[in-house]
Order: structure tokens, then sequence, then C-alpha cells
């Protein structure tokens, strides 16, 4: 069994089991035998199950929600925003049963036609920044695209996930169909990387980590699919209405306390703009509200951990601070959002991925000098661009190696659009139209016409 902590609290919230390599093996086998059946279920009654399911969800908000708050130390609105999030990725595969159609090609000799055939059992590896939103982006189009799901949430974040377990059995989704394991990423993690009736890995986390899979599956050719860490620049040229991007770059980066794989953690100013940017930064950094993420005016809770906000700190520590806000006194693993000038590319808070409350801040010379800046960097996730030239949104936005891009804006994540990364940020796309294909194998069938 595992204590589930309570970042606000520091108390523990819930015990739940740790799932064994041999249980794991037990449940990927029921999960195969759950295959056969649920890969006839005809495409409108998969469909309904679905959609069924997002009404489930619908039905529970407050509960996942309040879940979230107690285990994650998330705020009360994004953690609705985190379970309504789960409700629409569900309704928005749901369509997708009823429409994977393959494609009839006309060959010399015969005809060919093409289906998209489900991989089998399909794994989900989820982190602990973003447990019910990740976990999902990989399940809802894998169950539609006709495969079985076995899903491990992070060991510090395994409540939302295994509730959801629950939920869908609840909307009639059948046994062993959506199986959730908590446990260990060593025990759980591993099986689902070896085992040969596991046909794809779904991993969102660290690029170490993310690293190890990629070449654990190698072994048996397994498909994998990878979004890992970030270090995002959020671009702001002298042009840009500054008093927006100012008030809005704090979102960009303190949103969950900056554990946020699309964090804007760097921000690039163009220099004669920078002092401008830097004056109407100060307020919006100091005015964020980090209180207890239960009340509803909560704009940022604690870190996932002590562990999390000793290395946020060891960032800080050398560093030159520019501002920072408060956090509440008392029990919690709370780091206040901070500002950072930087004074070289080489400073580690420019250049590593620190997964907390923390932006560092470097003038640029011109839109060239802008872009060599933003790529600088082995990682490729997200980012922003803030112009009112729309031909230099247009040119930087192409210039940028980065997977997702908002220009006057800091979004990254619409369930409509592909998301994921480039460079070592990760491998392959979840999210958008293609993503149920990316749960199949295309398989071609030649028909001769020949007498
Ligand atoms: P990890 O990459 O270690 O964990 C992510 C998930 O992978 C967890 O469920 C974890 O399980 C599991 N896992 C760990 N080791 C293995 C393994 N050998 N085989 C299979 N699964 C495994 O991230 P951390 O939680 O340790 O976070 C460390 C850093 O990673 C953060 O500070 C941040 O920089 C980055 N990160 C990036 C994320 C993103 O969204 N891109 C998300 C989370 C972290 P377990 O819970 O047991 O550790």
């Amino acid at each position: 069994m595992h204590d589930v902590i309570s970042p606000v609290t520091e108390e523990v919230v819930a015990t739940v089991p740790a799932t064994s390599a041999e249980e794991t093996d037990a449940a990927i086998a029921r999960s195969r035998a759950a295959f056969e059946r649920w890969r006839v279920v005809s495409p409108g009654d998969r469909a309904r199950l679905l959609r069924r399911f997002a009404t489930v969800v619908d039905e529970h908000i407050e509960e996942l929600a309040g879940l979230e708050v107690r285990n994650s130390g998330h705020t009360i609105g994004n953690a609705r925003w985190e379970a309504g999030n789960v409700r629409d990725v569900l309704n928005y595969y749901s369509a997708a049963p009823e429409r994977m159609t393959g494609r009839q090609i006309p060959v010399p000799g015969g005809m060919d036609v093409t289906f998209y055939e489900p991989l089998g059992v399909v794994s989900v590896i989820v982190p602990w920044n973003f447990p019910m939103p990740i976990a999902g982006w990989g399940f809802a189009p894998a169950l539609a695209a006709g495969n079985t799901v076995v899903l491990k949430p992070a060991e510090l974040t395994p409540m939302t996930a295994m509730r959801l377990a629950e939920l869908a059995l609840e909307a009639g989704l059948p046994e062993d169909v959506f199986t959730v394991l908590p446990g260990k990423g060593s025990v759980v993690g591993q099986r689902f990387v070896a085992h040969p009736d596991v046909r794809k890995v779904c991993f969102t986390g660290s690029t170490e980590v993310g690293k190890s899979i990629m070449a654990g599956c190698a072994d048996q050719v397994k498909r994998v699919t990878l979004e890992l860490g970030g270090k995002s620049a959020n671009v702001v040229f002298a042009d840009a209405d500054l008093a927006k991007a100012a008030a809005a770059a704090p979102y960009a980066v303190f949103d969950n306390a900056g554990q946020d794989c699309c964090a804007r953690s760097r921000i690039l100013v163009e220099a004669s703009a920078y002092d401008e940017f830097m004056a109407l930064l100060e307020p919006a950094v100091t005015g964020f509200r980090c209180e207890d993420p239960a009340r509803e005016t909560a704009e940022m809770g604690p870190l996932i951990s002590a562990q999390q906000r000793d290395l946020v700190a060891s960032y800080v520590d050398a560093a030159d601070v520019a501002f920072r806000g408060s956090v509440p006194a008392g029990p919690g693993y709370w780091f206040p959002p901070t500002v950072l000038a930087a004074t070289s590319t080489q400073d580690p808070h420019w250049r590593e991925e620190i997964f907390g409350p923390v932006v560092s801040v470097l003038p640029f010379a011109d839109e060239a000098e802008a872009i060599r800046l933003a790529n600088d960097t082995e990682y490729g996730l997200s980012g922003s661009i803030w112009t009112r030239d729309l031909g230099r949104g247009i040119r930087v936005a192409r210039g940028v190696e980065t997977g997702n891009l908002s220009v006057n804006s800091n979004s990254s994540v619409r369930y409509w659009t592909p998301f994921g990364g480039m460079k070592q940020s990760g491998l392959g796309r979840e999210l958008g139209p293609d993503a149920v294909a990316a749960f199949t194998d295309v398989k071609n069938v030649f028909f001769s016409t020949e007498e």
C-alpha cells in the first residue's frame, strides 16, 4: 500500500494499493481477453458507451475536481476545467468509431481496401502534473479505436484516475476494457514496456524516463508516443500590446504552480521594451493569488511535494531575483511566483526545465536574435509570440522549432488540434482529428479481379 499526501496540508489523504509486477501481468492478460470482445462491439455501440462515459464524468465534475484539489493541490477552478476536459475529450472521440473509414485504392489487377485495425492492449503512463487531462488524451482515442487500455497514474496523484475507472464501469463500459493500476513506474510502468501483449506505450513525463521507455520499446518494436519536457519561450516584441502580454505572462508560467510542460518559463523581450515590460509584469506577479487552492479565488496552489519544492528552490538560490509574489505561511509545499533576470543563456535556470513557478527574462536585439535564442534549447514543446505585425508573427512562428505555438495568446492545448513536441520534447502527436489513427495499424487488403 502507498500513502497519498496532500501538498496543501502535508497529511495523508488516502492509502492506495501498490500494484505488483505479477498483478500488472494478470491485469494485462484480462485486458487482452477483453480486447477480443471490445473490438467487435459495433461502432455505434462503442460511440454510445463513450458518450455515456462522458455524461457520467459530467455528473461527477465537482467530485472529481474536489479529489484533485485534495490530492494534487490544484486550484478548484483549474481542477473543474481538468475534469471537464476529460468529458469533452470523451465526447470528441466518441464521434470517431463510426467514422473510421478506410480507403478504396484502384491498383492494377484488382482493388485495394484499407482498414484501421486496433492495436490490442494500449498502455498510458501519466505524470503527476495534470492527472486527469493527460489520462483522457490517451485513453479516450485509444478506446474509440477499439483498443483496451491499462493506465498507470503517477504514484503521487492516483486518486482521480482510480475514480475515472469506476465511472467507466458505471457508464457501462465492459469489465477490463479500461483498467487503472496505481503503483510505481519502475514496477507497473516497466511491465507496460516489457510485456509483449502491450502494443503501445503512451508516455507523458520527463525526457530522461521517456528516453528509457523509447529504448525499452525498441526491443519489441512497440509503438510509443512521448510527451516530454519543455522550456518554452514567450517572445514579446516592442510593437506588441505590452500591457496585455505582461498581464498574461504570469498565467503562462505560474498556472498549476509552473508544473506544466508547456510553461513559458523563458520570457524574451525586445530590448527597447524591456523596462516597460518589466514594470508592467511586476504588479501582475506580486498580485498573483497564491492561497488555499479550495478557495474560488485561488490562482495558484503549492507544489506537488517537498522534493519538488527543494528542487525549484535550488535554481533560485543562486540567481538574480527581479521580483516575486507571496505564499501562505504554515503547512504546504509552497513556493512563491518568482521572476529572475537572466544574465547569460548558460544560466541553469535559463536552460533547464524547473517545473515550478519560476520564469527567467532576457532582452533580445532583433527578430533574428529572438528566433535564435528561442531555439537555443534541446526542447521544443510550446511557446508564444506577441506582436502586432502579422507578417512577423508568421515568420517567427515558422522559425521557432516547437510543436505548439500561439500568437498573441498563451494557449497550448486544444483537444481539436494536434499536440506534441519537437526535438527532445517528444515523439508523435496527441489530440486533434488524427489521434485515433495513431492507436491503429493500417492494413491494406488486395482483391484480385483476375478471372
Ligand atoms: P517521471 O518521468 O519520472 O514520471 C512520469 C511517469 O512515469 C510517472 O507515472 C512515473 O511513475 C512513471 N515512470 C517513472 N519511471 C518509469 C519507468 N522506468 N518505466 C515506466 N514508467 C516510469 O517524472 P517525475 O514525476 O519524476 O518528474 C520529474 C521531472 O520530469 C519534473 O520535474 C519535470 O521536469 C518533468 N516532468 C514533465 C512532465 C510533462 O508533462 N512533460 C510531467 C511530469 C514531469 P512514478 O509515479 O512511480 O514515478
